[in-house]
């Protein structure tokens, strides 16, 4: 166990750091000439993610005395990383050109340009404000410490390790390189897929298609596990047949052969097995940690079945606001700016990390009994999605990423460095599902998969809207423009304040031009300029195969509603990078495997920086809870380890 005496230690270390940061900034107003301003009290408001930003700043005759956000809608844990530095920085540095918070870009630009209206309005010289660069924060003293277990990356795999390892009795020490914790996991759809008897049972779904199940057990078999796993669902499949069982079937053999299948039998069975036999005990820890799960499930895109997990709290912050609480709880020390660059190796084992903190100075930390690379994937990093493509015509700039900036691969990299085989690295993942501005996910109006087309500009449907995401993807990628419009009705928005999965209301989005709402499908044909009667007859025709409830031409089999009921929305989408589905090497205990398939002895990996699970395509749903319960066993393993 981690003496408290060192995780004081740690925590007078880090807070150094963020003295030492403050001090750096507040030396900068006395170093120059005092500005001239209108004292008093100016507000002004600016779009940030979630709606307007608003401030108030009070000036006195010589300074910026105080500035305060007073209303903002900035999702909690993703943008409220600006709303809490951002202030204090333009304050201390007596200036406008204060960088934005990474990963929060949007909500701090929000916040420097409503402070910047004010500065106008109380006559201030905004040239001079913006020119004034705050003076480099001095650099603090080197860090030496040491844990159990020490965890790179802050995401979904690092923190629901670093709890586990703290459950199992490890001290552990967390390193994340951005300022603020949860990576992608935060900004996340984050669907979590799992066969769940009780929570599918309320689901309301009919059984699932027969034919999906039929052709998983007819397959060639391509191992004797796969044959194995076959037999296995027949006969789960034959006893809910003959139990007259009504609602839908799923089980973890069946989660598992359709990630298999739905990854062109690229994945390793062995960890797929592995893995969704563990989704639905990761469910029921998520919920031991005050996480909180809808009662039903519905078809995140792409998952192909309707076993998606949809949490309470908006994005990925349900997830992510339960390891924090749990971690902060128990003094784990998260050290942010933190930025690992060498695992330390003695003897053939992982002792250690070697990272550079927020003021440029060495933090180097010795591990006990293992290392955890949790670093996430590389869709940020354009040079390594041009290095390692093969099946996408290009992946450089033209082509945007829903990923937050932090997502440039460094595991793999870290990982390589010390011998860690890498497998499947060609493969990445594209969404149909970008913004046509930022590449985000934001903005996206489809609830699931079952309600929702989607339309070319011509108003033409293309595509079997419940397929994978390659496929629907690449069905984009010859469209006019390769920009589609998702229409949908009222079933998936009953009012105007409902929530798309990414915390915005329905009406905040129409208000910003991101969707478009009609009365009538015509009417909604007219603000997107598609032709009306293309659109209709589209519309149609999927609501007849509601009706009929077949497969459709494009293949499609996944109904709900018809999209019958007004108001109609519509909103644009083009592709974008979101996952990368290559990695470094493991095995079922998230050991990091060498290129002479040896474990490396102390050095596990788990979540988007690891290859194997997903195959050639990963299906919607699966990489949260490949965090939660890959992030589990890595936790255990290197708790466990002597
Ligand atoms: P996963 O879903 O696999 O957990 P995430 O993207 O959610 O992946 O989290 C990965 C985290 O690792 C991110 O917060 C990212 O900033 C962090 N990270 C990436 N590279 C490093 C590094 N070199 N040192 C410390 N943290 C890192």
């Amino acid at each position: 166990m981690q003496s408290k005496k060192r995780i004081k230690a740690i925590g007078v270390a880090v807070a150094l750091i963020v003295a030492t940061l403050l001090a750096g900034c507040a030396q900068t107003p006395a170093a120059t000439a005092k500005a001239a301003f209108k004292a008093g009290t100016y507000t002004a408001s600016a779009k940030g993610m979630g709606g307007d930003v608003k401030v108030s700043v009070t000036f006195s005759a010589t300074d910026i005395v105080s500035v305060k956000v007073d209303q903002h809608n900035e999702t909690p844990g993703v943008g409220d990383a600006a709303i809490k530095t951002i202030p204090g920085k333009i304050v201390q540095g007596q200036t406008l050109n204060v960088d934005v918070v990474a990963g929060a870009s949007i909500s701090s630009k929000a916040i420097l340009a409503a402070v910047e209206e004010c500065v106008k309005k109380a006559g201030g010289d905004v040239a001079a404000l913006k020119a004034k660069k705050i003076a480099a924060a001095a650099k603090a003293a080197d860090v030496t410490e040491t844990a159990d277990v020490v965890i790179i990356g802050a995401g979904g795999a690092g923190l629901a390790a670093a709890v586990t390892a703290h459950q199992a009795g490890s001290s552990v020490i967390v390193l994340e390189k951005m300022p603020k914790v949860g990576g992608n996991t935060i900004i996340s759809g984050a669907a979590y897929n799992s066969a769940d008897p009780a929570r599918q049972a309320l689901s309301p779904a009919e059984a699932g298609p027969e034919a999906t199940i039929q052709a998983l057990i007819a397959a060639k078999p391509a191992s004797d596990l796969h044959a194995q796993m076959q037999a296995q669902l027949k006969k789960e499949y034959e006893a809910y047949k003959a139990a007259g069982s009504k609602g839908l079937f799923d089980s973890p053999t069946l989660h598992a052969l359709q990630t298999y299948e739905g990854g062109d039998r690229v994945g390793d069975l062995v960890l797929i097995k592995n893995y969704t036999s563990k989704t639905l005990d990761g469910v029921k820890w998520l919920e031991s940690l005050n996480m909180k799960f809808t009662d039903t499930c519905f078809t995140v895109l792409g998952a192909l079945w309707q076993r998606s997990h949809k949490p309470v709290k908006p994005l990925g912050t349900g997830y992510i606001e339960a390891y924090t609480t749990y971690l902060s709880a128990n003094k784990v020390p998260v050290m942010l700016e933190t930025t690992a660059k060498k695992v330390i190796m003695k003897n053939g084992r992982a002792v250690g990390v070697e990272a550079v903190g927020p003021t440029g100075n060495k933090i180097t930390i010795n591990a006990k009994k293992g290392v955890i690379i949790a670093t996430g994937g590389f869709s940020k990093n354009i040079e390594m999605r041009q290095k390692y493509n093969k099946h996408w015509k290009t992946l450089d700039t033209s082509i945007m990423s829903t990923n937050h900036p932090g997502a440039t691969g460094d595991g793999i990299v870290l990982g390589e460095a010390v011998g860690a085989d890498l497998v499947g690295m060609e493969w990445i993942q594209l969404l149909p599902m970008g913004d046509p501005q930022t590449g985000s996910l934001s903005g996206n109006i489809e609830q699931g998969v079952e309600d929702r087309i989607f339309v070319n500009k011509q108003g033409n449907r293309f595509v079997d809207e419940g397929a994978r995401r390659d496929v629907m993807t690449n069905a984009l990628f010859q469209q006019e423009g390769a920009t589609m419009w998702v229409v949908l009705d009222k079933h998936s928005y009953p009012t105007g304040d409902t929530k798309n999965n990414f915390n915005e209301t329905i009406d905040e989005l129409v208000a910003a031009g991101r969707a478009y709402k009609a009365d009538t499908i015509e009417a909604l044909a007219a603000q997107i300029k598609v032709p009306a009667a293309n659109l209709a007859k589209a519309v149609a025709d999927f609501n007849a195969n509601v009706d009929a409830k077949t497969k459709d031409a494009f293949g499609r089999t996944l109904y709900s509603h018809k999209i019958d009921t007004a108001p109609y929305y519509a909103g644009a989408r083009v592709p974008t990078v979101h996952h990368t589905m290559g990695g470094v090497k493991v095995n079922t205990d998230c050991q990091v495997i060498d290129k002479s398939g040896k474990i490396i002895a102390g050095l596990y990996a788990a979540g988007e920086v690891t290859g194997g699970l997903h195959g050639s395509n990963r299906l919607g749903g699966n990489a949260l809870a490949d965090t939660v319960v890959n992030g589990r066993i890595a936790g255990t393993s290197a708790a466990a380890a002597k």
